[in-house]
């Protein structure tokens, strides 16, 4: 026996499958022709990023777009990163924003598909089976370095000035002979499996970026690690075993790996895997202080998605606002489908940001109004509804007191040819309805500078006595305009427009005392029905409370 093979056993002594065995039980996938498979791999340690949901989110509407597979893997390699609950919060996090999974971790304790496991630490053997054979045909060795030993070459290669890493002659372990390891693992040295890289420094790998366009870097030399000393593989090593058995056609991940490239491609050409396309998604930049700098999860609270949750953004809307950081192109599809699932847009990496888009509250807050000005009274009165329960429970608890009236409320300049574009997010929505409930009610009386207390009470006193509450919208205004003459006010703008000496004011100073006496606010939703949702008693009690302040 060779000493390779002898040097597989000994290392790996519990291996007895072969890559083919595996290569057998995880066959192509029957997709028409160019379909594509794509992944996001998340590494559980917290809650869902923004980066994480953003790369999703493209990965998703890639697949979509081409009638592809769209899978998750949990990357659980580094457990000491590692947090209780870390899947849920992600793959639930993903669920919670309309990203559709086809197979993997479909829900934080649910996995789907025949390409699995698809958690990284449940695969040990499938990597060691290919490093295996790997030490097999001499491309792997093991490596008893400790990180003294390491971390000495390191200071070594410095102060000598040249290039840090595990490499040619620095590669200390790569000449151990089969005797020397032999001695070492009876002594039970631990190891680590390195790559033998057969790659120089000198020659240049070229690949085309699907977003970033053509990149050349310097081929991979580096005996970078392979498997840890527990058994586990390094990102690398991982990256190409799963995204090869997985048949993933397109890698789209942060933009974070492209120096990393070369020893994947490396690694992918050693195995004798087809390579997959590589797509590196640029991070979502944030401006502070004049100067662009990525999203950062110390710093920023919009970095963890719950944040949006909390802040009550409906999770269409930051998918939406996602969608035209992903695209330069979504927008114009938007205006022209106003009606549309964001998934039938036609994703085209090549309109992705190359260095990074600006995340823009404002623009978020914008789509937003846009998108719920859309829904029904009844969809926007169960979303918030279903927010305040989760994180506002004062609010919730008035909301379900009368599920008709909370409808009716939100219903309120919607449904219609030209919804209100007023609310942004669910956490607003409490302020801007407080007047329908007592328990919120805190009202400003103070009147425009145009008109004196004793003008605003005569007025409300007169309007109660015709107050009717069937009125449709013109006729509640009719009955303003009626009573204008008598309190020396223009029924009509235009007449208080040409002759604004002869007049104390217009009809439309005096609604808007109403809406102050009613809703104690200057600036609200249609006041006509506003005052059918609150009813004739209500209004008349708040019309009564007011005069006595405004006197
Ligand atoms: N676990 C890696 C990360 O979270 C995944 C990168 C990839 O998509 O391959 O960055």
């Amino acid at each position: 026996m060779s000493d390779n093979l002898k040097l597989a056993d000994l290392l790996l002594p519990h291996i007895d499958k072969t890559p083919d065995y595996y290569e057998a039980l995880y066959p192509e996938r029957s997709l028409k022709e160019g379909a594509k498979v794509t992944r996001v791999a998340p590494s559980p340690t917290g809650y869902l990023h923004i980066g994480t949901l953003f790369t999703s989110l493209v990965n998703r509407i890639a697949a979509t777009s081409s009638e592809g597979i769209f899978f998750t893997r949990i990357e659980d390699t580094d457990k000491k990163r590692e947090v209780e609950g870390g899947i849920e919060n992600i793959i639930d996090g993903l669920n919670r924003f309309g990203i559709t999974i086809d197979e993997g971790f479909v829900s934080g304790k649910e996995e789907k598909g025949i390409y699995g496991p698809y958690q990284q630490s449940r695969r040990a053997e499938i990597y060691q089976t290919y490093v295996k054979d790997l030490i097999r045909k001499g491309f792997a060795y093991p490596c008893f370095c400790t990180a003294e030993e390491l971390e000495a070459t390191r200071a070594e290669q410095e102060k000598a000035n040249i290039r840090t890493g595990y490499h040619g002659e620095w590669a200390a372990c790569r000449s151990l002979t089969f005797d020397e390891i032999k001695s070492k693992i009876d002594a039970g040295i631990p190891f680590v499996i390195r790559l033998k890289s057969p790659g120089n420094e000198e020659n240049k790998v070229v690949y085309e970026d699907l977003i970033k366009g053509k990149i050349e870097m310097p081929e991979n030399d580096e005996d970078f690690v392979l498997l840890k000393s527990d058994g586990i593989p390094t990102y690398h090593f991982a990256h190409a075993i799963d995204d090869h058995l997985m048949h993933t056609t397109h890698v789209m991940r942060g933009d974070e790996w492209i120096s990393s490239v070369p020893k994947h491609l490396q690694l992918f050409r050693i195995l004798g895997f087809k390579v997959p396309k590589f797509a590196h998604v640029s991070p979502i930049m944030k401006l502070d202080d004049g100067a662009k700098r990525k999203i950062s999860k110390r710093k920023d609270p919009e970095a963890a998605v719950h944040f949006f949750i909390e802040e009550g953004f409906d999770a269409i809307a930051v998918v939406e606002y996602l969608m035209t950081i992903a695209a330069s192109d979504f927008e114009d599809f938007r205006r022209a489908n106003p009606d549309k699932p964001y998934t039938e847009f036609k994703f085209n990496l090549k309109k992705m940001s190359v260095s990074g888009a600006l995340f823009d509250e404002n623009k978020l807050l914008d789509v937003s109004k846009n998108i719920i000005s859309r829904m029904s009274g009844e969809t926007v009165s169960e979303k918030i509804t279903a927010w305040a329960k989760e994180f506002d429970t004062e609010f919730y608890r008035l909301l379900i007191k009368d599920q008709s009236y909370t409808k009716a409320i939100f219903s309120i300049d919607r449904d219609c040819a030209k919804p209100r574009k007023d609310i942004a997010k669910w956490k607003e929505a409490k302020d801007y309805v407080s007047y329908f409930f007592d328990e919120l009610f805190a009202p400003d009386y103070t009147l425009p500078d145009n008109l004196t207390p004793a003008d605003a009470c005569e007025f409300l006193k007169a309007y109660v006595k015709v107050y009717n509450e069937s009125d449709d919208k013109q006729q509640w205004f009719e009955r303003i305009k009626e009573l204008c003459p008598a309190l020396g006010f223009a029924s009509e703008t235009k007449a208080y427009k040409a002759a604004p000496a002869s007049y104390k004011g217009h009809a439309g100073d005096l609604s808007t005392v109403l809406r102050i006496a009613v809703t104690g606010r200057r600036n609200t939703p249609d006041l006509c029905s506003i005052m059918k949702v609150l009813g004739k008693d209500k209004c008349v009690e708040r019309i009564e409370e007011a005069i006595k302040h405004i006197l």
